[in-house]
């Protein structure tokens, strides 16, 4: 059953089971896994329900309706990152990319050394990747969805003899539309929203949307109900109205900047809330080509190159709406317009890079999440590196032209001005760079004096509190994270499973 904000019209009281605030790709996971454990589950969701029908091309009102803050939070620090989170049914799975990984082994052998996650191996991980992959249909992209500048990054890849891997995607059928991040206009994306939501669903989980989690309410250190307050969103008013759900076990899986706050709302007071906040930090180059390539037509990203794992850097092509692209763009005024005349020569494409500085999510006098996060030099050298091989994989590609995220070179002309790139001495204030991934400010390991929750996910500091989204994953991990986030979520809603007795007897 979805109840909506817009009809709550009076106090509520809910009684369950496990009540799971957060319906993204933790708090989605973990609930189905108990609602088919025989639980009953209450899910709570802040952003409101909206299916493929309510999808646009319209980034101007497709992002706000799915993205909290119009798909432009602010991390502050130098330089000022943009963070794009969902905030809907099924959170950024539903804008995501759709590219699924596991966690590569020497990132789980860091966490066994370091956070004492000794059980972290890929072997006791296998099941829960199996499953998660099974339920949100892992497979690789047909070639028919490919894109010309899809198959142009790959050529490129080959000549140089970089190592490329087609992407695994949580895809049915795709047909390669490219505007995964808007929603999935045919469901073909298998995210959240339309796998484990359903599921949930189908075995009696009451979903509420539009209600905003503020605090847990923990009564002899253990956990006992949450406290949401209702949100109208047609007129983005908060109701007078608020709803509270008694549980016997509360997750918290509002992604890696909200859960902490409502950690500390709830009165507790482990320092290692809200720290450790790692992230993987992107820049994006731009190519310009003789001949058209349309590389809006086909999958949002059917290669990634991993050649440069060992140094920190994935690179990847992908399709940035023209509205979004262009403000991004150095150029203005009639400069602009020529530029974006050339929108069917371009292509984009980008890189992640692994992060070893940590920042913080402090809860700010409005109440709500501030995340603070300085790139330091290693972040530094390894985006510079990044941008001057994605310019060299351009020019192997064809292009004339390549546009930079740098504030004081913005672009270069051919392969030749590539060490430009190293010799400018570029400084991290005036790089342009965004992160969608978000991990480590509800960190787990086995040490409660360094970690936030025990490696089963639960509060060290209230019994009966199990975090299950991004936060709880230690560190970068140099590939897109949801695949572990799900794995892990997986796991905790087994843990609990397997432990009835001591948690709902
Ligand atoms: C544009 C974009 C592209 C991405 N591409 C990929 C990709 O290709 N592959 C990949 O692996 N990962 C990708 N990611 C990242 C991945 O989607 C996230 O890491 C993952 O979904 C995080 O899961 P989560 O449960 O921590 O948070 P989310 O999935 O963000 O879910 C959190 C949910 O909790 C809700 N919530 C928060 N606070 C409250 C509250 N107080 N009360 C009630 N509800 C609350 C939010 O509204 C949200 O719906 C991408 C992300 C974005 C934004």
């Amino acid at each position: 059953m979805i109840t909506i904000g817009e009809d709550i019209n009076r106090n509520i009281v809910e009684t369950c089971d496990v009540c799971v605030v957060g319906s993204g790709g933790g708090g989605g996971t973990i609930a189905a896994e108990l609602a088919e454990g025989g639980l009953d589950v209450v899910i709570l969701e802040e952003g409101g329900y909206y299916t493929s029908k309510d999808f646009s091309l319209d980034p101007g009102r497709v992002v706000p309706l799915l993205c909290r803050d119009s798909g432009a939070s602010a991390i502050l620090g130098k330089p000022n990152i943009i963070f794009q989170e969902g905030r809907c049914v099924g959170g950024s799975t539903v804008v995501n990319g759709g590219m699924c990984w596991r966690t590569p082994e020497k990132v789980l052998q860091r966490w066994r050394w370091d956070m004492g996650l000794t059980d972290l191996t890929p072997e006791k991980l296998e099941p829960f990747f199996e499953k998660v992959e099974e339920r949100i249909n892992v497979a690789p992209q047909s070639p028919e969805s490919l894109g010309k500048g899809d198959m142009l990054f790959r050529q490129a890849a080959d000549k140089l003899g970089w190592l490329i891997h087609p992407n695994r995607r949580n895809q049915k059928d795709c047909t390669g539309e490219g505007i995964c991040v808007f929603g999935c206009p045919t469901d073909k994306k298998q995210s959240v929203l339309i796998t484990y939501i359903p599921r949930a669903l189908n075995k009696g989980a009451r979903l509420y949307t539009d209600v905003k989690a503020i605090k847990v309410k923990i009564k002899n250190r253990s956990a006992q109900a949450v406290e949401a307050r209702v949100l109208d969103r047609r007129s983005g008013k908060k109701k007078p109205y608020k709803l509270t759900v008694q549980a016997r076990v509360v997750v918290l899986a509002g992604g890696a900047f909200q859960t902490p706050v409502m950690l500390m709302n709830s009165g507790i007071k482990n320092n290692n809330v809200g720290r450790h906040f790692h992230c993987h930090p992107n820049v994006k180059i731009v190519g310009i080509f003789d001949d058209p390539i349309y590389y809006w037509k086909g999958v949002h990203q059917g290669h990634q190159i991993h050649h440069f794992i060992d140094e920190g850097i994935l690179l990847a092509i992908g399709v940035v709406h023209p509205g979004l692209a262009t403000m991004s763009f150095p150029q203005y005024g009639r400069n602009s317009l020529e530029l974006m005349e050339l929108w069917n020569h371009m292509l984009i494409a980008g890189s992640l890079v692994d992060d070893t500085t940590t920042g913080v999510v402090k809860r700010a006098l409005w109440g709500e999440p501030l995340a603070y996060y300085y790139i330091d030099h290693v972040e530094r050298e390894r985006l510079i590196r990044a941008t001057a091989l994605l310019s060299e994989l351009m020019f192997t590609a064809g292009a004339k032209r390549v546009f930079l995220p740098f504030a004081r070179l913005t672009e270069i002309k051919g392969p030749d001005e590539i060490k430009k790139i190293y010799d400018s001495n570029i400084q991290p204030d005036e790089m342009e760079v965004l992160t969608v991934h978000a991990f480590g400010t509800s960190r787990m390991g086995a040490n409660p004096k360094r970690s936030v929750t025990n490696p089963w996910g639960e509060s060290w500091d209230v019994e009966k509190l199990f975090i299950a989204d991004s936060g709880v994953v230690p560190s970068s991990l140099g590939v897109n994270p949801q695949e572990t986030i799900m794995a892990l979520a997986t796991r905790t809603g087994q843990y609990i499973l397997e432990n009835k007795s001591k948690y709902l007897g």
